[in-house]
This record gives structure tokens, C-alpha cells and sequence, in this order.
């Protein structure tokens, strides 16, 4: 069977042809622009060039990639090491542009210094931004964990509130942090986290042609059921990290490739 095109992919007459000229459409693929050169742009345009438009999300194409997600991901959580929601929101604004590893390890003396919103609150912004420093970006992390924690205190009892709406009110929280608070603190399920590798990942696997992670959220939400999103999320993430990686996809090593037709393949 050929796997180059998605199930419905009008260019399936490919399928037909003898193996040498197959083999040769393979190579074409192969040849196309690196991952690493790419834009978000251009990686959303350049991830299903040869399918038809809606191929990737075939509902049972989207099964069969949930399947595989939960076979090679049956338990996955998140990497953010944390006791309580709040610890969480913290994390999760200081792993903006920073690999959990690194937060992991700021945050274990972070929240020994600071143990409550209260404390994070009466924080010295420039004290704050040194305990930070090393996730980068801490001046703007430590503004919003100042003002995010303030807000929770005056506004919230001091407790992280668990609606969308309201999350959304806290400086530095934008739909990808309020989506892992909520699915991840409190299971509560009201979209899907679009973070790098579910954006990269959601192209790759023509789930998604758009690059703003609204829309892509928008997208995931109208072929994921509901009850998968928050697992669906953490699965994403750790195949982004561990086997479809920015550079050079570890294709080889995917459950996913023989329904994957994304022109950044390796294999
Ligand atoms: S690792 Fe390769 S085969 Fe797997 S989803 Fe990513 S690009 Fe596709």
C-alpha cells in the first residue's frame, strides 16, 4: 500500500504504478525543503502539498492516529513537575521558549522560596527575576508571574480560578497556559494546548494547514473528540520531543509514518 498520500488523496493512481516509479515519488518527497529552513508558514504549506484538502483529517485517518498516539503514549502526563495548580501556572509561564528540563530545575528551589501566591505577590520583582533568569526572557516571566499572582490574591480568594474566561484575565496567560491548567490541574477539558510541537506536529500530520495555534486549536477541536483533548495534548508534546522532533523527524522510529505523507519526512 502506498503510504505517501492520505486515504483519500486524489493522487492515489500512484498506489498503481510499477515499484520503480513509486520509489521515485518517495525520493521527490524526500527531496523537499528541510524542516529546519522552514517557517511555520511555510512548514503548513509544505506539510501536505500532495494531498487534497480535509485528506488529513479523514475521520478514520484521525482514529487510526489516536490509536497510535495512545499505544505509544498510553500514560503520558505533563513534564512539569508541580503540587498544586499555582505551582503549575507558574511553571507553565516560565516554560515559554524553555525546555521543561530547565524549569524543572528552577522551580524545585523557586517553590521553596516562594511558597503561596501571598509570597509570589510580595516578591521583589528584580529578587524574582534573578531566581528566573536562566529559563530567559525573566523580566517579562517575572512581570507576569507578579501581576498573575497578585490578581489571584486580590481578585481570586488565592486560589487559581479554573474557567477559561478567567484564566485568561491573569497577566502572561494566553490559551495554551489556561488549556494546561484546566486539563492538566483540574481536568477540566475546553480546548486543546497548542504549544511548538503540537503546532509542528499538527502540520506535519495534516491535521491542521493553518501556523496561528488559534486556528489550529480551532482546527484539533473539530476532529478530536472532546474526551481526548487533554491526553490527545500531552501525547502530541511528547512525540514532538521524543520521536518528531524539529530537526531530522526520527520517521524510522515513528508508530505514525506509514499514515504520515509530510514532505519533511526522513524516511
Ligand atoms: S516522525 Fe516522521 S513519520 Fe512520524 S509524524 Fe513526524 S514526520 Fe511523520
Amino acid at each position: 500500500m502506498c503510504y505517501i498520500h492520505a486515504p483519500n488523496c486524489s493522487r492515489r493512481a500512484v498506489m498503481k504504478k510499477p515499484k520503480s516509479n513509486h520509489k521515485k515519488i518517495g525520493a521527490r518527497a524526500k527531496k523537499g525543503p528541510k524542516s529546519t529552513a522552514l517557517s511555520r508558514h511555510a512548514m503548513a504549506a509544505a506539510s501536505c502539498v500532495t494531498a487534497p484538502k480535509d485528506a488529513g483529517t479523514n475521520p478514520q485517518r484521525v482514529r487510526t492516529i489516536l490509536q497510535k498516539l495512545d499505544e505509544a503514549y498510553p500514560d503520558v502526563a505533563c513534564a512539569l513537575v508541580h503540587e498544586n495548580p499555582f505551582q503549575l501556572l507558574v511553571s507553565t509561564i516560565l516554560s515559554a521558549q524553555c525546555t521543561d528540563e530547565r524549569v524543572n530545575k528552577v522551580t524545585k528551589a523557586l517553590f521553596v522560596k516562594y511558597r503561596t501566591p501571598q509570597e509570589f505577590a510580595r516578591a521583589s520583582p528584580s529578587e524574582l527575576e534573578l531566581d528566573i533568569r536562566s529559563t530567559g526572557f525573566f523580566r517579562n516571566k517575572a512581570k507576569s508571574i507578579l501581576g498573575a499572582s497578585r490578581k489571584i490574591v486580590e481578585e481570586f480568594g488565592g486560589e487559581v480560578p479554573r474557567t477559561m474566561e478567567q484564566l485568561l484575565t491573569l497577566p502572561g496567560v494566553a490559551r495554551k497556559t489556561a488549556n494546561v491548567v484546566l486539563g492538566t490541574a483540574f481536568g477540566i477539558a475546553v480546548g486543546v494546548v497548542v504549544d511548538t510541537h503540537v503546532t509542528r506536529l499538527s502540520n506535519r500530520l495534516d491535521l491542521s494547514r493553518n501556523s496561528d495555534p488559534k486556528k489550529i486549536e480551532q482546527d484539533l477541536m473539530r476532529v478530536i473528540p472532546p474526551e481526548k483533548w487533554i491526553l490527545f495534548s500531552h501525547q502530541m508534546i511528547w512525540h514532538g520531543r521524543k520521536v518528531c522532533v524539529a530537526r531530522k523527524p526520527r520517521c524510522s522510529e515513528c508508530n505514525l509514518e506509514q499514515i504520515c505523507y509530510a514532505k519533511d519526512k526522513t524516511v
